[in-house]
């Protein structure tokens, strides 16, 4: 059993009171974050600064270099200042960029006061499918994306797919996940734009959580205009479509799964 605490569900930036995407899994004995978009400010949050109070290294998954995925990694010092940190971060073939690369660019001078070299953090490069995150050992892949972005399989906990085409054949590689985090950008797109932009289109997530055995599934990535009441709408949707439950994935709450 483990839990995850939703702190940022939004895909390019904030609105409607949610963060740009992040997630506080907190497994028996490690802490992870998957990405780290405004989301990661969260952390300043009482109830979530307890829910942390056990674990003395916070891991950081980072699926790909835009900014609504990373800009969180520059309030990292601000936020975490107790323990070990490490960042684990996809590079070539998996993406495009290498992470020491992208980290140079976003936190450095002049769009940074000091470089992240000086907060004293680990870099795990991921250029492998079977890797090492955490706790987890985890298979990767690359998804289709301006750039590539990382689908992750963390053992049978979870699974992240964000910043991508939607795929019903990736199905079997699913098959016995406890909980599915799949972006949903598009309701009905008939134009294929959602595809264009390597974004997911909701009938296609629908396609691939019915075929693939999961136990539960959170929509994630909205896009800013996406009211509460619509996310919830799809949520609904999502449930009577699959079968599957589907957690809320309201920011600032515990689900355990
Ligand atoms: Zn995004
Ligand atoms: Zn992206």
């Amino acid at each position: 059993m483990a839990r995850i605490v939703p702190l940022g569900t939004n895909g390019y930036f904030p609105s409607h009171g949610r963060h740009t995407m992040s997630f506080l899994v907190l497994g028996p004995e490690q802490a992870l974050l998957l990405d780290a978009g405004t989301g990661v400010s969260r952390l300043l949050e009482p109830q979530i600064q307890e829910l942390l109070r056990p674990y003395s290294m916070l891991n950081v998954v980072v699926s790909h270099y835009h900014l609504d995925h990373v800009v969180g990694l520059a309030y990292l010092p601000a936020v975490w200042a107790r323990g070990g940190l490490r960042i684990y971060a996809p590079a070539p073939p998996l993406v495009d960029a290498e992470p020491e690369d992208a980290l140079d660019r976003l936190l450095a001078p002049p769009l940074f006061p000091s470089s992240w070299r000086s907060f004293g953090v680990a870099i795990e490069a991921l250029r492998e499918e079977r890797s090492r995150v955490a706790a987890w050992e985890a298979h990767l892949w690359r998804q289709a994306h301006p750039g590539g972005s990382v689908g992750m399989r963390l053992g049978d906990d979870l699974a992240y797919l964000t910043d991508t085409v939607a795929d019903p054949s990736l199905a079997s590689r699913l098959r016995g996940v406890r909980l599915l985090l799949h972006e949903v950008w598009t309701y009905d797109d008939t134009a294929g734009e959602a595809a264009a932009k390597g974004h997911s289109d909701f009938s296609a997530v629908a396609e691939l959580v019915r075929c693939s055995q999961i136990s539960a599934v959170m929509l994630v990535h909205h896009p800013p205009s996406r009211s509460p009441e619509e996310a919830e709408t799809l949520a609904a949707a999502m449930a009577r479509q699959t079968r599957v439950r589907v957690l809320p994935g309201i920011e600032g709450q515990v689900y355990e799964f």
